[in-house]
């Protein structure tokens, strides 16, 4: 057995990279300290650290962590409420997109360090070879047990990845921990066929509570877009919620399927009343918007009559505003 002493090398310190570390603070994760040099842990704590220096902490904590967060550096690293000057050579800029873009390790830490990944970061990850990539997302994400950094890598898979990070996605399926169902959720809608992805989503939202229900399942269900999706809400929706429209709206509703909701009557006709809302532009929010969806195979000579027949059964003002809305909006929704 070898000896602990003799591999133990000295630790750099996380931020700069150049001093050794000689300090450990507490993060907002308790298995995940900062390990620091003295100047590195001053400038944490005014929160003056240098953007190279965020930049590198942010790789590994991830910029969601209290004293990384945006309140106190913008996404390149300045410092915007420090608490001492920050002097900022050429050498502690932080890195840009194009200056990581052509090597995959640098653009993988690149990513982590963003709050959202958005488009312009998907686009390089795509020009790499997607079993590469796999391979370092996998590594990435057993070797870290931060929260932030794991769903990251996730959320990597499901835009990026797509279907060669199916047996990966099953293999995180076989030793699920709840914790990173969100994310799991749209590495799953990319990658595994529809009806053994939503089957393994469901059984986990059947633990959820009556409350938390909506959302949860929007959260997951979204970028399915599927009837299955409307099937399970048939039988599972006990409440009116706003999220349950947001969803339906998402999974290509048909006419058919409206006018059948609002013959059942609550909470099913309010959530397809808000469901043919949320088509209109301006009304859903941008999740809803980018897909622009539209209520499909309508026959639209019978929408006037059919939502003034369910206003006959249901005349409460909230019933009226919507329809007011749905008819003065009949072009965008009926398709
Ligand atoms: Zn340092």
């Amino acid at each position: 057995m070898r000896c602990k002493v003799l591999m133990t090398v000295t630790d750099l310190c996380e931020s700069c990279k150049i001093n050794e570390m000689n300090v450990v603070e507490e993060s907002d994760d308790p298995n995940q300290p900062y390990k620091l040099c003295d100047q590195c842990h001053k400038r944490l704590l005014k929160r003056s650290l240098r953007p190279i220096e965020w930049y590198n902490l942010a790789v590994i904590h991830s910029p969601k962590k209290f004293l990384l967060h945006d309140d106190f550096y913008e996404e390149d690293g300045e410092a915007c409420q420090p608490e001492e000057d920050v002097i900022v050579n050429k050498k502690d800029k932080a890195p840009t997109l194009r200056d990581v873009r052509n090597d995959l390790e640098s653009l993988l830490d690149f990513s982590i360090t963003r709050w959202f990944l958005e488009e312009d970061v998907i686009k390089e990850l795509k020009k790499y070879d997607t079993l590469t990539t796999l391979n370092y997302v996998k590594s990435r994400f057993y070797e870290t047990n931060n929260y932030e950094v794991k769903s990251r890598l996730l959320e990597i898979a499901a835009d990026v990845l797509g279907t060669s990070a199916s047996a990966w996605v099953r293999e995180l399926w076989k030793n699920y921990d709840e914790e990173f169902l969100y994310p799991l959720s749209w590495a799953t809608a990319s990658s595994l066929p529809t009806e053994e992805g939503l089957h393994n989503i469901f059984e986990q939202l059947k633990g959820t509570s009556e409350k938390e229900l909506p959302i949860a399942a929007f959260t997951c269900l979204y970028r399915f877009r599927s009837s299955n999706v409307l099937d399970w809400m048939e039988s599972t929706c006990t409440i009116f919620n706003d999220n349950w429209g947001r969803l339906a709206a998402v999974c290509f509703p048909t006419w058919e399927r409206m006018k059948s909701w609002l013959k059942n009557g609550r909470p099913l006709s309010l959530i397809a009343l808000d469901t043919m809302a949320n088509c209109v532009k301006g009304y859903g929010d941008i999740y809803v918007q980018q897909f622009s969806p539209k209520i499909l195979g309508t026959d639209k000579s019978k929408v006037d009559q059919v939502l003034n027949d369910y206003f006959q059964k249901d005349d409460v003002p909230r019933v009226k505003m919507k329809l007011t809305r749905i008819l003065e909006n009949k072009k965008e929704i009926f398709e």
